[in-house]
C-alpha cells in the first residue's frame, strides 16, 4: 500500500548506513567497552570515535559528549543536575512555555523540589522575547533552558543572543536541540551553549540513543551511579550498537547539510503555498522564515485535527495533530495555545514534517487528499 511519511518530527526512518554501522556490534563485535582484551577495546574505540565525530559536529571536545538513552534523558539530566549543582547560588530557572514535555515536566518536578520557574511567553510566531528574558534574570537565576527549534511549529529561537545573555550574566545555558541538530549548523562555542541535548531517532539514527553535551568545567552531578562509564557520570554498559548507529547518522547528516536543508525548505514552502492558496480558513503556525526546513503546521477552522489525521491515515499519509506526545489525549497543544490561538484553532491543527526524501508528487497527493478531507469534515 502507498505510504507517505510526513511525521519526521516524531521519528525518522533509520538510514541504511546507520543499520549497516550497527550490525557488527549486534553480532561479532559484542565486547564490553570496559573489558581490557581486544574484543573489549575495539568496542571502546568505537565509542570514543563516535564521541569525536559528534563533538566535531558541534564544535565541542570528545570529553564533553555524554551518551544517554535519548533526548528525554539528556533534558532531565541537564535540568536536574544543574539545579542540584547550583543550589548554593539559587533556585531560579528560566525556560519557555513552548518547551518539549521532557523539559516542562522536569521543571514541574523541580518546582516541587523548591525551585522557582519562570516560563517566558512567545510571540504569535513562537519566538521568545529577548527583552523579557533579560528582565526575568535575577541574582538567584541558575539556569536558562530554551529549545533550539520547536518540535511542533518549527520556529528557530535566537540562540546566539540567548547564549550571549546567559554568558554575560554568568548563568548556565541549556538548549534542547533534538529537532535542530543535523538540520541546521550548531557551534556550541559561537552560540555560548553550556549544555545541549540531542537524540538519534530524530535524525535517521536509532531509537534509544542520544547525548548530552556538557561544557568542560561545569560540575554537573552523575545521572546514574555504578560503573565508571561516561566519566563516572552515567554508569551502565554503553549501548555500543546505538552509539555506532548515532555516529553514522551524524556523519550522514553533516554531509551536504546545507543543500539538503535548501531542498527540504523548497518542498516545505511549496506545500505551505499550495495549502494557503487552495484551502480556505487556514492559518500557518510558526515563523515563516525562522523555521526548520521540514516543518509545516497549519490550523484549519471548522475541523478537528484528530479527525483529519485519521482520514489522512486511511489515504496512507502519516501526519500528526499537535505533537505525537499529546495526540491520544485530547488536550489542545500547549505550544499552539502559547502562540495565542483559540482552543478551536489549536484543536484543528495539523503538523506535516518532511524529510529530504519526500517528493513533489507526494506533496501534491497530500494537498489533494487534505482538500477532499476538509471539505467532507466541514460539510458535516
Ligand atoms: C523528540 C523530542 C524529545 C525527546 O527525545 P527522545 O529521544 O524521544 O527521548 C525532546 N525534545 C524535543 C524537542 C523532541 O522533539
Amino acid at each position: 500500500m502507498l505510504m507517505i511519511y510526513l511525521d519526521n518530527a516524531a521519528t525518522t526512518k533509520t538510514a541504511p548506513q546507520v543499520v549497516e554501522a550497527m550490525l557488527p556490534y549486534l553480532s561479532e563485535q559484542y565486547g564490553n567497552p570496559s573489558a581490557v582484551y581486544s574484543l573489549g577495546s575495539s568496542a571502546k574505540k568505537a565509542v570514543n570515535q563516535a564521541k569525536r565525530t559528534i563533538a566535531a559536529a558541534i564544535g565541542a571536545k570528545q570529553e564533553e559528549i555524554y551518551f544517554t538513552s535519548g533526548g528525554t534523558e539528556a533534558d532531565n539530566w541537564a535540568l536536574k543536575a544543574a539545579a542540584e549543582a547550583c543550589a548554593g547560588k539559587g533556585r531560579h530557572i528560566i525556560t519557555t512555555r513552548i518547551e518539549h514535555h521532557a523539559v516542562l515536566h522536569t521543571c514541574e518536578y523541580l518546582k516541587k523540589e523548591g525551585c522557582e520557574i519562570t516560563y517566558l511567553k512567545v510571540d504569535q510566531d513562537g519566538l521568545v522575547d529577548i527583552r523579557e528574558l533579560r528582565a526575568a534574570i535575577r541574582p538567584d537565576t541558575i539556569l536558562i533552558s530554551i529549545m533550539f527549534a520547536n518540535n511542533e511549529i518549527g520556529t528557530i529561537e535566537p540562540i546566539e543572543e540567548i547564549g550571549a545573555i546567559a554568558k554575560e550574566n554568568g548563568i548556565l545555558f541549556h538548549t534542547d536541540a533534538v529537532q535542530a541538530f543535523g538540520q541546521i549548523p550548531i557551534n556550541v562555542e559561537a552560540l555560548h551553549i553550556d549544555m545541549l541535548s540531542a537524540s538519534g531517532h530524530k535524525m535517521n539514527g536509532p531509537k534509544g540513543i542520544g547525548f548530552l553535551y556538557i561544557r568542560s568545567g561545569i560540575k554537573l552531578g552523575a545521572l546514574l551511579h555504578g560503573g565508571a562509564q561516561e566519566r563516572n557520570r552515567r554508569a551502565g554498559t554503553e549501548n555500543v550498537p546505538g552509539i555506532a548507529g548515532l555516529e553514522a547518522a551524524v556523519t550522514r547528516a553533516m554531509k551536504g547539510m546545507e543543500e539538503k536543508a535548501a531542498r527540504e525548505s523548497k518542498l516545505r514552502d511549496y506545500l505551505i503555498e499550495r495549502i494557503e492558496k487552495e484551502i480556505p480558513h487556514c492559518r500557518l503556525n510558526g515563523h515563516r522564515t525562522k523555521r526548520l526546513p521540514g516543518n509545516v503546521n497549519f490550523s484549519f477552522l471548522y475541523a478537528e485535527g484528530e479527525s483529519i489525521l485519521i482520514m489522512m491515515d486511511m489515504k496512507g499519509i502519516c501526519v500528526s495533530s499537535g505533537s505525537a506526545c499529546t495526540s491520544g489525549a485530547l488536550d489542545p497543544s500547549h505550544v499552539l495555545l502559547a502562540l495565542g490561538l483559540k482552543q478551536e484553532e489549536a484543536r484543528g491543527s495539523l503538523r506535516l514534517t518532511l524529510s529530504e526524501e519526500n517528493t513533489r508528487e507526494e506533496l501534491d497527493y497530500t494537498v489533494e487528499s487534505l482538500k477532499e478531507i476538509l471539505q467532507r469534515l466541514r460539510n458535516l
